[in-house]
């Protein structure tokens, strides 16, 4: 065994032996940890104060306090936590099914995962940011964040602590940033100011739950409708094209006097008296407005917020009414110097036209356009000839002004679909809309080349301007732009080969139909006028008695060149060069005096039918006319019948003064070509029809198809019942007449009885 030498304080030195020194050894031990436990007791103690100091402590700042004992789940929730959340300390249990309740469903397992990281030593620290529902259905923005409290002995969390903050202002200042950002980049790259201004709109509704906004633009002093993707359609077409004024609601207002106006309740306030009914039924009930002014203070429009609850704005609404204008202007002002430098590249500056790149554009629209319909359409090339010489011998100016007076006389000469362009030097073009056929363009080009040609002074000079153009159409001589250009161009130089002052299309055989065609226009004018048209009757039999009743007058045109013209194609042509009205006038005028001629020959009881185009019979003078020629033979305007064809029907509601004013007259009306057209049958009766003729077209197949008798005997009986009488035109054979006449039809014109004749033809018929 050894000895040890120890020294104890306050003793000499002496010598110890080893079970001393042992026992010795102990007691040191058991004073050691009677110091330890002391101390130990003394540190729990001064954590408890800690931890009591810190609760303390967070209850006195502006941060909620969460505490959750992860042995027991509980969760401790202070009064700020819960407050933060707009409830009072009882209204929530100190759960954690509080937290998982309010926390908003898609950031919830993303802060349990974070959290369980925490605890489970993944991560060093607990920081998150998530979104709780305020009592008032709101979420607001919380920052959370969190410390683990370990046990003394087994160093395992037995506590999680941490505090709430709410972030809300902070995270909707980032939004609000973000956002006017997107915004402002949607404005550099051009986006459509419509979209931006509900970018806008949609921007600040999203901060105020309720809230809705719109932008109106001033136009002049209207209020244009800009965008309200939230508004309801029929509030923004009732509030557009409002003419401003200092009671004009609350954007009208403020864009008269350019100042804030906030109106609290809609209903009551008299700004909205006159125009209150737009708004109150779509519940809007407070509308405040900011002026959207430009860089320079001018305003250019309103901002709107409306709620559907009366209200006035709080700091930060007022505050966001403020920028939200201020955006909006940015938005108006770019769109406004967009729209004017459009409208300098899109209009020719000297003539007050559509550009050549106006021109383009509006020709490939109309290409997509017609592809899709399957339609065509004409595409002009004008240019002045000589055009040269005027600038050369009368210098620019007046060149300038001659060009500014054929662009006048194209603009008026050109319908108001077609659209006129100048292209450049005295080049013109003109996109023809809604060519029906092959003459369309042909009658508007040769309707400027007359108004161009009509003479002008300038500069004390008389000039007499004439052009040459070239017609192309879409598809058939070109189906792109520029193919369509080139094609109108060769025909515009064929124009000016041929000797200037005329027309040519692409295809030569059209500008020769073309040609043809208005040839034939001035023999028929001519013809009408000179009274050269001549009339034949065909007689119409009464079915039981075979009576002579009627005959029907018919136009030929036999002209020494083009020979008998059919009346289909003439009639056609009178009517589209606006010359049916004279030649009705003759018709009905040689009629009465034919029938006038019977009468005297010993025939009575004739009746004359005369056709009347529906383009004539909505013509007021029509009456006039056959009171003339009734008056001047003496004819009873009851031996006069008006055929008319069913598309008169459709426009009967204008027609209807006429209609009753023929009817005093004692005129009778038949219904031509029935059954053809689009009856209806409402119209029938009030146009006051006397008979119906049944077309040729069903009597032809009375006999081969079953279906066609059928419906002769439906519309006879139609006839009957409605109280007209009923003839049928075309009877050819015997057969056709038997089955009509079994049917009960009351009157028969046709070849088997009768031809188209002269009226002394009729005469002899009649008198045998
Ligand atoms: P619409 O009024 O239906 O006249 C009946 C047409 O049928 C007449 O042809 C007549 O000749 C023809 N027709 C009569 N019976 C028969 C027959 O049994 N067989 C055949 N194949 N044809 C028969 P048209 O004279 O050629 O007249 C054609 C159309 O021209 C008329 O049809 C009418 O719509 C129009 N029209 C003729 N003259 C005038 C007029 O002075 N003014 C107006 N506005 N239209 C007229
Ligand atoms: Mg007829
Ligand atoms: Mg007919």
């Amino acid at each position: 065994m050894q000895c040890a030498a120890v020294f104890m304080p306050g003793d000499n030195m002496k010598l110890i032996t080893p079970k001393a020194s042992l026992q010795i050894e102990i007691e040191q031990l058991k004073t050691e940890l009677s110091h330890l436990k002391a101390s130990a007791k003394k540190q729990s103690k001064k954590l408890k104060q800690s931890e009591q100091r810190f609760t303390l402590a967070m209850e006195g700042v502006n941060d909620g306090l969460w505490d959750w004992n992860l042995k027991t789940n509980e969760v401790y929730y202070s009064q700020k936590w819960k407050s933060m959340l707009g409830y009072s300390p009882e209204e929530l249990s100190d759960s954690f099914s509080t937290w998982e309740k309010l926390v908003h469903p898609d950031d919830k397992d993303y802060i349990l995962a974070k959290a369980m990281d925490y605890i489970e030593g993944r991560t060093s620290s607990y920081e998150v940011e998530m979104r709780m529902q305020h009592k008032n259905g709101q979420y607001v923005y919380v920052l959370s964040r969190g410390l683990l409290v370990k046990t003394e002995s087994n160093d395992k969390p037995c506590q999680f602590i941490g505090t709430h903050v709410n972030i809300t202002n902070r995270k909707r200042a980032e939004e609000l940033n973000e956002k006017n950002a997107e915004i402002l980049e949607m404005v550099a790259i051009g986006a459509p100011a419509s979209k931006v201004y509900d970018a806008i709109a949609l921007l600040y509704e999203s901060r105020y739950p309720g809230m809705r906004c719109s932008m109106l633009e001033l136009h002049g002093s209207k209020l244009i409708h800009g965008g309200a993707p939230s508004l309801p359609q029929a509030y923004c077409d009732a509030v557009s094209g409002l003419i401003y004024g200092p009671h004009v609601g609350s954007c009208g207002t403020s864009t008269y006097t350019g100042k804030r106006v906030l109106v609290e309740d809609i209903e009551t306030d008299p700004k909205w008296k006159d125009i209150k009914q737009f708004a109150l039924p779509h519940g809007l009930r407070s509308c405040w407005s900011e002026p959207i002014k430009n860089s320079q203070g001018e305003v250019l429009g309103a901002f709107g917020m409306y709620y559907n609850h009366p209200a006035l704005p709080n700091d930060e609404e007022l505050e966001d009414l403020r920028a939200a204008a201020r955006l909006a202007g940015i938005v108006m002002e770019r769109d406004q110097a967009q729209r004017t430098i459009k409208a300098l590249a899109y209009t020719d500056e000297l003539t007050g036209l559509s550009s050549r790149a106006s021109f383009c554009m509006h020709v490939d629209e109309m290409i997509s356009q017609s592809k899709r319909h399957g339609e065509r359409f004409g595409l002009m090339y004008v240019d002045l000839d000589n055009f040269k010489s005027v600038n050369d011998s009368l210098g620019h100016d007046v060149g300038d002004q001659l060009l500014k007076v054929v662009a006048n006389r194209l603009k008026e000469t050109c319908r108001d679909i077609d659209l006129v362009a100048r292209l450049g030097g005295d080049e013109f073009c003109v996109l023809i809309k809604e060519v029906s056929d092959d003459y369309d363009a042909a009658y508007v080009a040769q309707r400027c080349l007359e108004s161009i040609h009509k003479p002008l002074e300038l500069s004390a000079r008389k000039i007499i301007p004439e052009c040459s153009i070239g017609i192309a159409y879409f598809p058939d001589d070109g189906e792109d732009l520029s193919r369509l250009l080139k094609a109108a161009d060769i025909s515009l130089y064929d124009a000016k080969h041929k000797g200037k002052n005329q027309y040519a299309f692409y295809k030569p055989e059209l500008t020769k139909r073309a040609e043809r065609q208005f040839y034939v226009e001035h023999l028929l004018r001519e013809a009408i006028l000179k009274q050269q048209l001549s009339l034949v009757y065909q007689p119409q039999f009464d079915v039981d008695t075979g009576e002579l009743i009627g005959v029907e007058a018919l136009s030929r045109w036999n002209h020494r060149e083009l020979g008998e013209v059919p009346p289909t194609q003439f009639i056609e042509i009178a009517e589209k060069i606006g010359m049916i009205k004279p030649l009705t006038q003759w018709v009905i005028a040689t009629a009465c005096e034919q029938l006038l001629m019977w009468h005297q020959q010993g025939g009575s009881d004739l009746r004359v039918a005369v056709n009347v185009s529906p383009t004539l019979f909505s013509d007021k003078d029509l009456p006039q006319m056959i009171k003339e020629s009734t008056g001047n033979t003496g004819i009873d305007a009851s031996e006069l019948v008006l055929e008319v064809t069913e598309s008169v029907v459709h426009t009967s509601k204008s027609n209807l003064p006429i209609v009753k004013e023929l009817k005093q007259l004692g005129t009778t009306l038949a219904l031509d070509d029935f059954g053809t057209g689009y009856s209806s049958f409402a119209s029938l009766k009030h146009l006051e029809i006397d008979s119906l003729k049944i077309d040729k077209y069903f009597v032809n197949d009375i006999l081969k198809d079953k279906n066609v008798l059928l419906l002769v005997e439906v519309m006879i009986d139609i006839g009957r019942r409605l109280g007209y009488r009923t003839i049928a035109e075309g009877v050819e054979s015997q057969e056709q007449f038997n089955v009509l006449k079994s049917l009960g039809c009351d009157a028969i014109q046709g070849y088997l009885l009768g031809r188209p004749m002269p009226g002394y033809e009729i005469a002899k018929m009649q008198f045998h």
